[in-house]
């Protein structure tokens, strides 16, 4: 940062974070929606995450699940995951929304009462059927052990990560207590996100609705930069922990 932080954003008290792709990329998680996103170069991919195809093709669900045997499983959090567990050290942390389904800000340390995931993660499975839960973990060792598609044990359901596919129902209840912190913050700061998927993108008409300052973190022009009182293009990792300082 060579210009000074603003008072506004030092003297904020509850922050409402709402982080995308962007702030993973450092950590090797590749965005799936971005100009170079696995879903924009290969659409067959995106079949994987729509829950049409998922729930009616076997062949499909063999596929999902030979590619969450190959997500970045050892990844780890970065400076800005970081700069966020900071953050809320300080006690000026409201709400940590994120589009990512990675588990990353808990694994840096954020407490996961405040992560509100509204993309869901990917270190649960769910039954689609009975909605019973279990680790990825479990799944992934039965896949290993040569089951390609492994149903679920309870009740014989199809499982899919706890993820929410396209043409899936978002959780109201995490969609509820982000609007709540929206619309309760003084700063709405959007992190590494395109600002382009909605309900998230809401979000910061709500936060400006209420009053909160915007500031957005982004290293493309978003939809919201016309709005926000602050637009930082630099890389999220050495921009976020100075914004960010006690
Ligand atoms: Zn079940």
């Amino acid at each position: 940062m060579t210009d000074p932080v603003p008072g506004w954003l030092t003297e904020a008290r509850r922050i409402c974070v709402l982080t995308g792709a962007g702030i993973s990329t450092d950590s090797g998680i590749p965005d799936f929606r971005g100009p170079q996103g696995l879903w924009t170069r290969d659409p067959e991919a995106e079949k994987l995450s729509t829950l049409q195809y998922y729930v009616a093709d076997p062949e499909v669900r063999r596929r999902a699940w030979q590619a969450r045997s190959k997500h970045p499983w050892h990844a780890q959090p970065n400076a800005a995951h970081a700069a966020l567990v900071d953050l809320e050290r300080q006690g000026r942390l409201l709400a940590l929304v994120t589009q990512n389904i990675d588990g990353l800000h808990q694994a840096a340390g954020s407490s996961p009462e405040r992560v509100l995931e509204v993309h869901g993660t990917v270190h649960e499975v769910e039954c689609l059927s009975c909605h019973d839960r279990t680790s990825m973990r479990s799944a992934l060792d039965r896949v290993e052990a040569g089951e390609p598609d492994p149903a679920c044990l309870r009740c014989g359901g199809i499982l899919k990560s706890a993820t929410i596919s396209f043409g899936q129902e978002m959780d109201e209840r995490v969609l509820g207590a982000a609007a709540e912190a929206a619309a309760d913050c003084d700063v709405l700061l959007a992190v590494g996100t395109s600002l382009r998927v909605w309900p998230v993108a809401g979000l910061v008409e709500i936060a400006a609705a209420h009053g909160a300052r915007v500031v957005i973190v982004n290293a493309v022009p978003t939809p919201y930069d016309e709005l926000a009182d602050l637009v930082v293009r630099e890389p999220i990792g050495t921009a976020l922990p100075p914004l960010l300082a006690a």
